[in-house]
């Protein structure tokens, strides 16, 4: 029976892993007020989601959205 236990608990662990390395990729702190923000899909313009906030900034640069960005890597 301990073996069925330690496989579950394996399995879990991998997934936990999984779902970390996941947040690592896909979140970045907004440039100005460091909430993480989730990047979505394939733009790289941004915009911060707390209210007080709603920095519009560049996933790639961390910076605020510029006319650079938007010309040479708005979609990667
Ligand atoms: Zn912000
Ligand atoms: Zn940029």
């Amino acid at each position: 029976m301990g073996f069925e236990i330690d496989e579950h608990a394996a399995m879990q662990a991998r997934w936990e892993d999984a779902s970390k390395e996941t947040i690592k990729r896909t979140t970045k702190p907004c440039p100005k007020c460091h909430v993480p923000v989730e990047k979505d899909g394939g733009c790289m313009h941004m915009k911060c989601p707390q209210r007080q906030c709603k920095f519009e900034w560049c996933w790639k640069c961390s910076l605020e959205w510029n006319r650079t960005c938007m010309g040479d890597h708005w979609f990667d």
